[in-house]
């Protein structure tokens, strides 16, 4: 089969790209090995944000107190929490199929690609041939090596969204904000949780004082921090799981009911066949992309002295991801810092605390 183009994975671009390329008039073929939607619908984004729901409305509730509302007996019915996540996902991914159906000149073809040669892929039994070829194929967890891992039954995002019962004593290894985000998540669910990290300090890419202020905001939720732990080995004990590790020279274990790997992401590049279409990977097996098309993602506040815009921003708060915006649609707009101070903002809201904070900016040393 030959089309005017070829994209491998319904991931976060390949999408919304092969909608586009098809409503210009294209024939388009969207290849997908597992379901439509990738990571951000599947196992990512939508399902962790349902699910983070259920642990915010625990959490008020268990402290409902301060209030002052009366609540008593809180706790967590895990398998209906799942089902509501398993009900949202559903619906988005059969908008996602019902986008593709829409369109008569993209056809879905399910199975896993492998490049032939630069513009021929294998799908299932099937050849297809494409003038442009878009890879969108996204990571997935990046077990790492550790002695005993393969002999117990260790958890990650997708399998620890599937639990019907709250565990006992969650540990996560890895403090990235994956780990983070589930460790937060099973806490308010009720679970005892130890988050065991390699850095000294969590969120590695994030700014050290915001990657604090966070370990401190969870360690006051009551999640144990261990960090600049060397790993060492994986055993099950009692019914439940040991890691252990050293800490400065200093052997510990922890012990707990589930195991949950969160220590990054791998492309998933090793098994695309890459080298029959000539593309080149780094050392990590991502594509090396020109540098135009990556993507700078802002991760820290910073301000320029001569220039005042906006490097990067980050807020740590209630409804920080909806804030951050703000600042990023200025980045966008290549606008001045400037243009927020002395704004008229609806009060009350979360949004004026920009006032107080664009009149405290100080020229950077
Ligand atoms: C637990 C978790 C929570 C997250 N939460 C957020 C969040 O709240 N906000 C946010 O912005 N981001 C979040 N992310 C990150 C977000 O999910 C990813 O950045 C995003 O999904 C990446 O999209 P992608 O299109 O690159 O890849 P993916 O979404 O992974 O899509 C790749 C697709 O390609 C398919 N594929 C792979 N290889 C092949 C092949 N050879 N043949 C055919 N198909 C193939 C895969 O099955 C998959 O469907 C989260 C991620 C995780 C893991």
């Amino acid at each position: 089969m030959t089309y005017d183009s070829i994209v491998i994975g319904s991931g976060q671009a390949g999408n919304p790209l092969s909608h586009r390329l098809a409503d210009l008039g294209w024939k388009v073929a969207l290849v997908e090995k597992a379901h439509l939607g990738g990571t951000c619908i599947n196992t990512g984004c939508t399902p962790t944000k349902a699910m983070v729901a259920s642990a915010q409305v625990a959490h008020y509730a268990r402290n409902a107190a301060r209030w002052g509302v009366r609540a008593s007996g809180v706790s967590v019915d895990l398998a209906k929490v799942v089902e509501r996540k398993e009900k949202i996902v559903e619906s988005f991914r059969s908008g996602q199929r019902s986008r593709v159906d829409q369109r008569p000149n993209l056809t879905l073809h399910r199975g896993h690609a492998r490049f032939l040669a630069p513009r021929r892929l294998q799908v299932a039994d099937q050849i297809l041939e494409g003038e442009r070829i878009f890879i969108n194929t996204g990571t997935r967890t990046d077990v790492p090596r550790l002695e005993g891992l393969d002999a117990v039954q260790y958890l990650t995002n997708a399998s620890l969204m599937e639990l019907r019962d709250v565990p006992e004593h969650l540990l996560v290894l890895g403090g990235g904000y994956i780990g983070l985000e589930f460790g937060q998540m099973f806490r308010r669910f009720g679970s005892q949780v130890t988050i065991v990290h390699r850095g000294a300090h969590v969120l590695g890419r994030e700014d050290d004082d915001v990657a604090d202020e966070m370990q401190r905001i969870l360690e006051g939720e009551g999640i144990r921090f261990v960090l600049e732990a060397q790993t060492r080995y994986v055993e099950k004990k009692g019914g439940g799981i040991a890691l252990s590790f050293t800490v400065q020279d200093r052997p510990e274990t922890v012990a707990g009911s589930h195991l949950l790997v969160a220590t990054g992401r791998r492309p998933n590049t090793g098994d695309l066949g890459l080298d029959k279409a000539g593309i080149e990977t780094d050392q990590r097996g991502f594509i090396r992309v020109d540098n135009r098309l990556r993507t700078n993602v802002p991760n820290h506040w910073a301000l320029g002295p001569e220039t005042d815009r906006i490097l990067g921003a980050a807020i740590l708060g209630s409804e920080g991801g909806e804030l951050v915006q703000m600042l990023g649609g200025l980045m966008l707009a290549d606008a001045p810092y400037t243009v927020l101070k002395g704004a008229v903002y609806i009060h009350p809201t979360l949004m004026e605390g920009f006032f107080g904070l664009m009149d405290d900016v100080k020229p950077a040393a």
